[in-house]
């Protein structure tokens, strides 16, 4: 199987390496995402999707945070395991949803007992209703850039955060939008992974807006390929990316067959992170939903387009 990173990690340096690391070294970042599951059947898929990746040498990989912190003792247990028993360097997102401050630092602290110093800092969405309104805990935090603050004065900790192509639906315009991702910045943000979304020049834009800030931080597309129509048009409303029409009615067109939704997601998500690194993107976070077999194909397909000469 071709290596997507350098030589494979070391146990020892999986844990101590940091995202900023691999992205100041200039390399072409791969990485992926998976979530915390919640029944054993989920627990075995998601350690044999991780497994897969493995194999393929990626930067890091992440772990999310359940809507209003649901799932922290399951996101502190895997991203734990996945620095003490495999070579892959952990991501543990958290958000600051129902939680107090003191509550943020036993999570953070737990992170670095664990050996996880990759912490994802996010503000989350309202339990039950993500579009619903967003209340602070009366001893919590009100925005992602005041947890970036936290995680960074408890620690040598590095810390990513959020960033929209298609903005953040609460935010009022794109201009506001880059003005709150750079203030994440000046917060200590070390990098930005973006929502998923399908036009290369949204993606481009965005940094555009960022770097007219004055931030020069990495900021990472994040890439979901679409192998079910139903489920990604939800997942569209609830992030508020677009789903470019041209795309939908080229999936409804083969709804029923699985196999050719699959086919042609595969093929958009390829031809756009083709587009992101040509642009000069410095990688590329595969949204994996646990199940890892589609973004390893893209991830190779993007690896042998690049190692061929054009
Ligand atoms: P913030 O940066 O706090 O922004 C929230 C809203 O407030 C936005 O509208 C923003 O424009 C506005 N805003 C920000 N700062 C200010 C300010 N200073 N003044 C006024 N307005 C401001 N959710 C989960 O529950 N768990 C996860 O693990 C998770 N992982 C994610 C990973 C990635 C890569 C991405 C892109 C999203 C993830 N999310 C996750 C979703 C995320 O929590 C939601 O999109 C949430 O609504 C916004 O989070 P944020 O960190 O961008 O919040």
């Amino acid at each position: 199987m071709t290596a997507v990173g350098s030589a494979p990690a070391t146990p020892e340096r999986a844990r101590t390496r940091s995202v900023k690391d691999f992205l100041a070294a200039g390399e072409i970042s791969y990485s992926f995402e998976f979530f915390p599951p919640k029944t054993e059947d989920g627990e075995r898929a998601l350690w044999q999707a991780l497994r897969e990746i493995e194999a393929l040498h990626p930067s890091f990989v992440s772990v999310t945070y359940g809507a209003g912190g649901s799932t922290r003792d399951g996101t502190i247990r895997v991203t734990e395991r996945i620095a003490s028993e495999t070579t892959l360097t952990p991501i543990g997102h958290l958000t600051a949803v129902n939680h107090s401050v003191a509550e943020l630092r036993q999570v953070i602290g737990s992170y670095a007992g664990g050996g996880v110093h990759n912490v994802m800092a996010l503000r989350g969405d309202p339990p039950g209703n993500p579009q619903g309104e967003w209340a602070a805990h009366p001893e919590g935090l009100r925005y992602s850039s005041e947890l970036v603050e936290l995680v960074k004065s408890l620690g040598d900790f590095c810390v990513g955060v959020a960033a929209f192509p298609d903005k953040h639906p609460r935010s009022p315009d794109f201009d506001s939008d880059a003005d709150f991702l750079a203030r994440k910045f000046d917060a200590g943000a070390d990098y930005a992974i973006t929502q998923f979304f399908f036009g290369a020049d949204d993606y481009f834009r965005l940094v555009e807006r960022v770097r007219a800030r004055g931030c020069e931080a990495p900021i990472i597309p994040g890439i979901m390929p679409v192998t079910n129509v139903a489920q990604i048009e939800r997942m569209a409303l609830l992030s508020g990316a677009d789903l470019p029409a041209a795309l939908v009615s080229r999936l409804r067109a083969v709804a029923d067959d699985p196999k050719a939704v699959r086919e042609i997601g595969i093929e958009v998500a390829t031809d756009l992170s083709e587009r992101l690194l040509a642009g000069g993107a410095p990688g590329l976070h595969f949204i994996t939903l646990n199940r890892s077999s589609a973004t390893r194909e893209i991830c190779q397909a993007v690896r042998t387009s690049r190692a061929q000469p054009s």
